[in-house]
């Protein structure tokens, strides 16, 4: 059954297009379950009514005819009540609606299951059957995993309109996706797919000027991996028996194939370019040799993908090195890295949107750093077709256009001015304290990982940088840096802020950020080698690291060091004596530095319950949000599915962060946050109720929450967090504040005007 199963999901997930997915599921099902007829109906986003969308076994006529209405028919019976309906005489029931259009008079048994993607019914999967007999327990397992393995498919082809196209609802312009919305702000532009990791699936189709150079692009990467294989083969061919060696000789010979290379030319030359025509090529071959009976002959269907990402991996090199970046550039990936937003050139980053990963991501982050919007976790998003489309980016809601429509594009249009004035205003808060209106101040720092983000930090109006991410500048090279490099980088970020505090934390790597050239593979990564358990176990880059920033901060003395991840104080106290042993080393070259001070993030929960210990050996304590939000509620901050319960409002995370604060007040120690929390206008007005020194955010987030701080007394921000914590659920205290906001006339700061 399973591998029944399998070899139905792989040929849907090759089919060109949902009509001809729904066609291979319906015949495939039919065989499996040995029934007279299977049929998908799709829930019509109209009226929610059920259409039949594909059959094998009623009237092809019907289908698209066939509409029940919600309420009538057995069909919408499983959709109310979301679970399968099992009869042995349909006819029967009381809800059975005779529907001559589709000649079902013959059959008795009926077994219809829904299907189900986040909680929503997409559609149902009927089986029926001359007999008069229910299905047995087995059956409706196997339909039951049909549904529930196809529903992901199909929430794509309904998030990308092809649902709405097929029924003929709505025109192909105008498609709206959504996903998760992961830096605020609107912008216009144009789309550009970058594809770091060879699946062939998401490579996207790009109309081409220049066939004839395109044609000899492809050639010469076939050539070189016809080449690569050679020498594999020759390689090994001591340790292969000659059947296996043939292996070798049947990839040359699909290497020189006129189906495999001469139609992918065919395609060049009709306009694609090679990636394109290459991946087109290798999925048609994929189907056709995955439809085959002899199981042999289906496993050649994985040496061609694995030939296809071979040729891929040449062409999408050449291509990185010639990229081509519109003036305002979506850069759309299917995970989108630290590196790939710094690959964008200066002045070109219009958007960010990520097929993976949250508000919580890497990449979210750094868009919120450059100021530019990001859609997160759009699984749906069909990327291979979006190569240079015109995109409307929401950032707040969480949204995508592609190819919008006239009305939809002066829409936004106008929302894009709007913002303009927005932060023209707040651009006059800039020389003013973050002051509450019956003056508590507290000192607003800048988030940032680049030299980039220097320019757009100081505009901000920043006070300092409180947390500057140093593994950015080790992610985006091909080796470890050298204290010489490091050092550079470092004074250049501490000389773009004296004298006022940077707040350099140490190399936090792993969990989802990983160094191109020190790999981590590791089942539960978050829980993993992650952050200063790396740098204390190799002492050899952590204290070039600790040299390489104390030296930095040469007649600047403006280095703060902070460490990530900290669990228990004896990594506190190893840092401690490296970071001692760098600055005597220093001294001793005749350097004149300073000792900085240190802190340590508190974003295990672990850590909260140490501040006293920890107060005892730093000099600061700064409230890592983020991963402390993550940790507490077992949610993992990159993960789409689980998005909906990361919540900082989280009873949990607010009891925590009040324990946190009222301790270091008991232990006189400053205590700031550095996580996303602390650029949430209302969120951060929560935590200057409670008590915190400052507060570390990104640039663009800063000038908002000034406007927010400045607006409010202390005295009614700690009434509005009493009344917060009184709340039991995250709904609520966030209804709550979102009222708040708008009674008070801010909520233009978090929403389009
Ligand atoms: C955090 O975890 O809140 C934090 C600031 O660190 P990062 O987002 O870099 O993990
Ligand atoms: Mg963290």
């Amino acid at each position: 059954m399973l591998k029944l199963l399998r070899r139905i999901i792989q040929e849907v997930n090759v089919a060109g297009d949902l009509d001809e997915a729904l066609t291979i599921i319906v015949s495939r099902v039919r065989e499996a379950m040995v029934a007279d007829v299977c049929s998908v109906y799709l829930t019509d986003p109209q009226d929610g009514g059920q259409v039949l969308m594909a059959t094998d076994g009623l009237n092809p006529n019907a289908v698209r005819q066939v509409r029940l209405p919600p309420g009538q028919g057995i069909v919408t019976l499983v959709v109310e009540r979301a679970e399968p309906v099992n009869l042995d005489h349909a006819a029967a029931h009381p809800r059975f609606l005779l529907l001559p259009e589709t000649n079902e008079t013959p059959y008795q048994s009926f077994l219809g299951v829904p299907i189900i993607n986040h909680r929503k019914v997409l559609g149902v999967l009927v089986t029926q059957r001359r007999v008069a007999e229910r299905c047995n327990d087995d059956q409706v397992a196997f339909q039951v995993t049909v549904a529930a393995a196809l529903a992901g498919a199909i929430a794509h082809a309904e998030a990308s309109g092809s649902i709405t196209t097929l029924l003929g609802v709505l025109p192909q312009t105008n498609r709206r996706f959504k996903g998760l919305a992961g830096a605020p702000g609107v912008v216009i532009g144009k789309a550009l797919v970058m594809n770091p990791q060879i699946d062939l699936n998401v490579i996207p189709d790009r109309r081409i000027d220049d066939p004839k150079t395109e044609e000899e692009t492809f050639l010469a990467a076939v050539e070189a991996v016809r080449a690569d294989i050679r020498e594999l083969g020759q390689g090994l061919s001591q340790a292969l028996s000659t059947e296996e060696a043939t292996l070798f000789d049947a990839y040359l010979l699909m290497l020189g194939s006129d189906s495999l290379v001469g139609k992918a030319l065919e395609s060049i030359r009709a306009g694609n370019w090679a990636p394109g025509a290459l991946r087109q090529t290798v999925m048609e071959h994929v189907r056709v040799f995955r439809a085959m009976e002899d199981p042999l002959l289906q496993e050649r269907a994985s040496d061609i993908i694995d030939l296809g990402r071979r040729i891929m991996s040449r062409l999408v090199e050449q291509d990185r090195r010639t990229f081509k970046y519109p003036k305002r550039t979506i850069l759309v990936a299917d995970d989108v890295s630290a590196t790939m937003i710094a690959e964008v050139p200066a002045g070109r980053l219009a958007a960010v949107v990520s097929m993976h990963g949250s508000r919580y991501s890497h990449a979210a982050i750094l868009a919120r750093a450059f100021g530019v919007p990001a859609v997160m976790g759009l699984l749906d998003l069909p990327i291979a077709k979006l190569e240079g489309l015109e995109v409307v980016v929401d950032g707040y809601s969480g949204s995508l256009y592609l190819d919008p429509s006239p009305t939809i594009r002066a829409e936004f249009l106008r929302i894009v001015q709007e913002e303009k004035k927005l932060m023209a205003g707040l651009r006059e808060l800039r020389d003013l304290p973050a002051e509450t209106t019956d003056g508590c101040r507290v000192p607003l720092y800048a988030n940032a990982g680049l030299i980039a983000d220097m320019g757009p930090s100081r505009e901000s109006g920043a006070e300092g940088i409180g947390l500057y991410r140093t593994e950015i500048l080790f992610m985006i090279r091909d080796r470890f840096p050298g204290e010489e490099e490091q050092a550079a980088l470092f004074r250049r970020v501490l000389r773009a802020f004296a004298p006022r505090m940077v707040t350099m934390r140490t190399l936090d790597v792993g969990g989802d950020k990983s160094l191109p050239y020190f790999p981590i593979h590791e089942s539960n990564p978050f829980l993993g080698w992650r952050g200063i358990r790396i740098t204390l176990d190799h002492p050899e880059i952590f204290l070039t690291h600790l040299r390489a920033m104390v030296r930095a901060s040469e007649g600047l003395n403006n280095l703060q060091i902070l460490l990530p991840m900290v669990y228990c104080v004896s990594e506190v106290e190893d840092t401690l004596v490296l970071l001692q042993r760098a600055y005597r080393e220093l001294l001793d070259e005749g350097c004149q530095v300073k000792m900085p001070k240190v802190g340590v993030m508190v974003e295990v929960p672990a850590a909260a319950y140490q501040i006293g210990a920890f107060a005892r050996r730093v000099d600061f304590l700064s409230v890592g949000t983020n991963d402390l939000t993550q940790y507490l509620l077992a949610v993992d901050r990159n993960n789409e599915r689980v998005a909906g319960l990361y919540d900082h409002l989280h009873p949990a995370v607010l009891q925590t962060l009040v324990h946190i604060t009222t301790l270091a007040r008991t232990h006189n120690i400053p205590v700031g946050v550095c996580g996303e929390m602390a650029g949430d206008p209302m969120l951060a007005l929560l935590l200057v109720a409670m008590g915190v020194n400052h507060l570390s955010m990104n640039a663009g987030c800063l000038p908002r929450v000034k406007y927010t701080i400045r607006h409010f007394s202390l005295e009614r921000a700690q009434a509005i967090l009493k009344e917060v914590l009184d709340f039991e659920n995250c709904t609520a205290a966030r209804l709550y504040l979102d009222a708040i906001m708008e009674k008070e006339g801010l909520s233009h700061l978090v929403h389009p005007v």
